[in-house]
């Protein structure tokens, strides 16, 4: 028999695996979750992402409390340091048994949380990833670019997801984005309706955490009256069975489509109830594969969504653990600009930018296409500051932290970190946008037009970008191409996107 020890659950590790439950026991150990006021100010988080976080810890606290555990619950603490000094304080426990922080700097502090509490912390390696840190680091190595390609052929013969018995993938192929590209005119034609959009009802627990967000953080962007996701496990798992039977089947197709008005559309909508514990990757990629197998579901669809879960979603937590410190604080295209003020309110005449960025102020959610070619297109091509960039997208999304966002604002957005995980920079014109959604009908710039009072600004925005970085990319085989064709532009046409682009850059921050 030892002493009593107690366990330390954040917010983002609510998991019914979580390895340092599993190593308690519940006749004598203690549960602690803590609420921090200090953590949920240190950036300015969505509403929505708030009250997700504090009624699911309410909810777990309260199922483990039924399971028989004793439980201590600490409501908007000022900080954690106090709040865990009161615990020890009362209960005297022998140590702190956790799991890994998923954040770099929080996993740093521990030694030292450690020695001002007096007494040890144990952490146990995350078990909420499909691929350990180290084994990445491994396969990474000190390669200059990492391909997420690689990474996901390993992962899917590593788990044995769509693999033959002869080694090869199901299907023939590794991959099936040619056939995953379908545009908003496409859909337009097809006889395909929009799905219902997923909802779930709040219930008197969250109603009043909701009340408690209004009130302790009205200057956060949202209102938390708009909550609409799941809190449970069993509210988490019926999302997951909803997407399978409603959304898989034309997620693949429809991916890249982005309409006004229709936030999740195809989507899975998991990554809010994923990064916190709620549901767990394997059998998120087990259900979709059950589906393809069961006839509910196309390769291609089940393929597309299996790639970004143990594709991307392990790719950039790799990235994250094999290149911190530091990798925040990359800025390969010394951008600088400060963000405009609209960019919290999407006040502004580019309708793509205040569909997209109505949709995250009211939800907390876009999907990947609005926050990649969309909002991050629009980061890159108008040179704005990493750290500013990274801090509005942690403010912005439900499903935001550090680990995630890392990769995908400095490596794939802003193509701060020189191409470490992306051979190009995904900067494009208006086309994009005008093929991908229907929101150039509603703007009253034309997708069409490139220099001009008319013209839409992202046209001679991407042609500045390439002036801008020409030396930079000068012996980039994939933008090569585009520097080609710039450079076959007359110099009178030169000087006028070069203008124009800057006289709309600075207008933004005037
Ligand atoms: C600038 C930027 C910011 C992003 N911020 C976040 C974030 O804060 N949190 C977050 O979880 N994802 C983030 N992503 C990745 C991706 O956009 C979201 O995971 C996805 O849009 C969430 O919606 P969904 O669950 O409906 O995903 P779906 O489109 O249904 O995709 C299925 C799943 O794949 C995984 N996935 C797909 N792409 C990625 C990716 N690039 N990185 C990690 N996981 C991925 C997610 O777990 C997601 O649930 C970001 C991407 C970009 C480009
Ligand atoms: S014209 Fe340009 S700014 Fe307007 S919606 Fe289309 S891409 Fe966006």
């Amino acid at each position: 028999m030892w002493s009593m020890r107690t366990v330390w659950i954040l917010g983002d590790q609510l998991h019914e695996e979580h390895p340092a439950l599993a190593r308690a026991d519940r006749r004598q150990d203690r549960v602690l979750f803590i609420e921090s006021r200090q953590s949920s100010e240190e950036v300015r988080y969505h509403q929505i992402r708030l009250v997700l976080i504090f009624s699911a810890m309410r909810h777990r606290a309260a199922a483990l409390r039924k399971e028989g555990w004793k439980v201590d619950y600490v409501e908007l603490a000022d900080d954690f340091t106090g709040a865990l000094r009161a615990h020890v304080q009362s209960h005297q426990p022998s140590a702190l048994l956790m799991q890994e922080p998923s954040q770099y700097a929080f996993r740093q502090r521990l030694p030292h949380l450690a020695r001002e509490l007096g007494i040890p912390i144990q952490t146990l390696p995350t078990n909420q990833f499909l691929l350990a840190e180290a084994e990445f680091r491994d396969w990474a190595g000190d390669h200059p670019h990492l391909r997420m390609e690689n990474h996901y052929r390993r992962m899917r013969l590593k788990l044995d997801i769509l693999i033959e018995r002869n080694g090869q993938p199901t299907g023939g192929a590794w991959n099936y984005d040619a056939d995953n590209r379908q545009t908003a005119n496409a859909f337009a034609r097809s006889r395909l309706r929009v799905p219902v959009r997923a909802q779930a009802t709040p219930d008197a627990l969250t109603q009043k955490v909701i009340a408690t967000v209004q009130g302790e953080f009205p200057t956060h962007p949202g209102n938390a009256a708009d909550f609409w996701l799941p809190v449970t496990r069993t509210g988490a798992v019926a999302w997951l069975r909803d997407f399978i039977t409603h959304r898989l089947e034309h997620f693949g197709p429809w991916e890249d489509m982005m309409l006004a008005g229709e936030p999740t559309l195809f989507h899975s909508v998991l990554t809010p109830l994923l990064n916190i514990g709620l549901l767990t990757p394997r059998e998120c990629v087990d259900a979709a594969v059950a589906a393809f197998h069961d006839g509910g579901a196309p390769l291609a669809s089940v393929e597309g969504f299996v790639r970004q879960i143990i594709g991307w979603r392990e790719f950039v937590n790799g990235v994250y653990w094999h290149r911190m410190p530091g990798y925040e604080e990359l800025n390969a295209l010394a951008a600088r600009r400060p963000l405009p003020p609209w960019i919290y309110t999407g006040e502004t005449e580019m309708n793509c930018l205040r569909e997209v960025i109505g949709q995250v102020v009211r939800t907390g959610y876009n999907h990947h296409i609005q926050r990649l070619m969309v909002l991050g297109n629009f980061f890159l091509l108008g040179g704005f500051s990493p750290a500013a960039v990274l801090r509005w997208y942690l403010e912005m999304y439900v499903d935001a932290h550090d680990w995630v966002m890392a990769a995908n604002v400095i490596g794939m957005v802003l193509h701060a970190d020189g191409g470490y995980m992306a051979t190009k920079p995904y900067a494009a014109g208006a086309g994009y946008i005008h093929k991908m959604s229907n929101y150039c009908a509603g703007c009253r710039y034309r997708p069409e037009a490139r220099t001009g009072p008319d013209a839409c600004p992202f046209n001679y925005l991407y042609w500045n970008f390439y002036a801008t970085h020409e030396k930079r990319f000068a012996t980039n085989a994939r933008v090569g191409m585009m520097l080609k064709t710039w450079n076959k532009k007359t110099a009178s046409e030169k000087v006028q996107v070069r203008r124009e682009a800057t006289a709309f850059l600075d207008a933004l921050t005037a």
